[in-house]
């Protein structure tokens, strides 16, 4: 038997909307894939069963549903097919993009590659069009991928067409340069495709915020602003958005802590956070801290409601 779930409230950022427009709840999540957790990940501290799937397929579905999002932007998507067929029963449709390379492949009990994935409500929003790119880094492919979706609103046919794209960065330390090369690619794409129209990117960066990529992402033109800044009176990005402990690969025997922000909501100025999810507490997500039977991901998911501002 699964232990309970934690109960995350909202922060409410703005209650006086004069000119209210349509609001859009967003959520972004690193799902955590699940060739990779039994794999390379090495949670040190992480019980064995919260990583089987049969723990773990209820606990993603859960979370996915729980808050209603009409936009859900998910990294480490290796389930795709389980997902589309669960989200499916609830009116959601899905559109997937593989990583070229997935490193699930490299690992004996895999389901397939893991990528991106957007999954729309699709009584609430409708899809004008979409695209999947790779990222490029000086004019080479990568092994990094995008997916990115225009919506309308159903029954608001005087608001603009919003465009969402979701994206993972590179990982690990050593790889600041090509984060930014690669957030330098996708911001030069979206500038192109949506000029100055109302645009959301959600993803892990695998950057905190005293990263280049960061910098170059607040600096755009696009305009864009971090959600989870909107949480802080200081304006300043939550503490950690994953906090982990694995094996050390330096001194055997030993771990290694990892918390960190590094998966973000940003949204241009067209929109107003009006909700954020709350970051748990360190106490809430327990002494080992993530994944866990009750966190099926070492991330944790951001859910933002953004008012189209007339
Ligand atoms: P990344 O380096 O971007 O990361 C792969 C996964 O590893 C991520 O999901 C990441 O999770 C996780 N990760 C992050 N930190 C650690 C850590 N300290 N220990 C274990 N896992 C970690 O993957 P690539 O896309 O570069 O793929 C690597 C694989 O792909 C190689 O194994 C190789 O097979 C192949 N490859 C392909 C290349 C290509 O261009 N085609 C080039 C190089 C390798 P999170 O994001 O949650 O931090
Ligand atoms: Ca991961």
């Amino acid at each position: 038997k699964l232990p309970p779930r934690l109960k995350r409230e909202f922060f409410v950022c703005d209650e006086n909307d004069k000119n209210a427009g349509p609001v859009i709840r967003v959520m972004q999540w690193n799902i955590l894939a699940q060739a990779l957790c039994h794999g390379s990940d090495n949670f040190i501290l992480c019980p064995k069963e919260a990583l089987h799937w049969e723990n773990r397929n209820l606990r993603v579905i859960e979370e996915l549903l729980q808050y209603s999002p009409q936009i859900l932007c998910l990294q480490e998507v290796d389930k795709f097919e389980f997902v589309k067929e669960n989200l499916g029963k609830v009116g959601y449709e899905g559109i997937f993009f593989p990583k070229p390379d997935s490193p699930c492949l490299d690992f004996r009990h895999h389901t397939g590659p893991d990528g991106c994935a957007i999954f729309y409500a699709a009584d609430k929003v409708k899809l004008i069009s979409q695209k999947c790119i790779v990222l490029e880094d000086d004019g080479y492919e990568t092994n990094q991928v995008c997916v990115i979706c225009t919506f309308g609103i159903i029954g608001n046919d005087h608001t603009p067409s919003f465009t969402v794209a979701v994206t993972h960065l590179k990982a690990k330390s050593g790889f600041e340069e090509l984060r930014f090369s690669q957030g330098s690619y996708l911001l030069r794409y979206l500038e192109k495709m949506v000029e100055s129209g109302p645009v959301i990117v959600c993803g892990d960066f695998n950057a905190d915020p005293k990263e280049k990529v960061y910098a170059a992402f607040k600096a755009s033109v696009l305009g864009l602003q971090s959600s989870y800044t909107y949480l802080s009176k200081t304006k300043s990005e939550p503490d950690y958005t994953t906090w982990k402990f694995r094996g050390s690969r330096r001194s055997p025997g030993g771990r290694e802590e990892s918390c960190k922000t590094i998966d973000y909501i940003w949204h241009s100025k067209h929109f107003r956070p009006k909700g954020i999810l709350k970051i748990p507490t360190g106490e809430d997500l327990g002494e080992n801290k993530l994944p866990s039977l009750v966190f099926p991901s070492d991330h944790l998911s951001l859910v933002c409601d953004l008012q189209l501002t007339s």
